[in-house]
């Protein structure tokens, strides 16, 4: 792709296979991306965000590609290499989990009335879209925590192997590689969160 690249902006001609590994990249960029040039944006924006369990406060964090701010409404944008996976709704709950994320950090900031979380998958240039109102997201809250619950090892077997589908280990980019045995070969490899909300639990670099 780089090599294609290269050629157009060296005004080259480009093969038949160059032409159809750039198209769905510029027809992504035309629909997704110089549709929203003009408002606020947001790129690889990481959060921290504290939650309350039965039996302890959890971090759950993440990174968003991109979002877009439009006054009370939101636009997550994120890009996807390979095939779609065989189970879409994968992507759907990471969408909701951005969605949330992006509501907790406007409360009290400003009000947010929805979030549209757009995905493309670059090699086949397919888009998956979602609405969320921002009452639906007030219920993801207990969501998270019934979900995190049972991976509690006090109370559920429970023995977790963090891993994208293709097989790599999420411990490459996690943020608590300091505190967890699995983490600590990987140290030093993740990136500094953009937003650490500390209101409603623990200072991370504290625990
Ligand atoms: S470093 Fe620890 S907490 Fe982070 S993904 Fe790996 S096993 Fe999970």
């Amino acid at each position: 792709m780089h090599r294609a690249l290269d050629k157009l902006a060296q005004g080259l001609p480009l093969s038949q296979a160059e032409e159809a590994l750039l198209t769905p990249i510029y027809n992504f960029y035309q629909t997704l991306v110089a549709a929203y040039a003009g408002l606020p944006v947001y790129s690889e924006w990481a959060f921290t965000i504290p939650l309350s369990l039965p039996r302890e406060r959890v971090i759950v964090t993440g990174r968003i590609d991109r979002w877009y701010q439009n006054n009370d409404r939101l636009i997550v944008l994120d890009w996807k290499s390979g095939a779609p996976p065989r189970q879409p709704q994968t992507h759907l709950l990471q969408m909701r989990f951005y969605a949330w994320a992006l509501w907790q950090y406007h409360r009290g900031r400003q009000p947010i009335q929805a979030i549209e979380a757009q995905w493309v998958y670059l090699d086949h240039g397919h888009i998956e879209r979602v609405h969320f109102e921002a009452h639906e997201l007030e219920g993801a809250t207990s969501d998270w925590q019934d979900l995190i619950s049972q991976m509690d090892p006090n109370t559920h077997q429970f023995v977790p192997q963090p891993q994208t589908f293709a097989g790599v280990p999420w411990c490459q980019q996690c943020h608590f590689q300091q505190l967890c045995p699995e983490g600590k070969q990987y140290h030093g490899r993740h990136e500094e969160s953009d937003v650490a909300l500390q209101a409603a639990g623990p200072d991370l670099p504290r625990l």
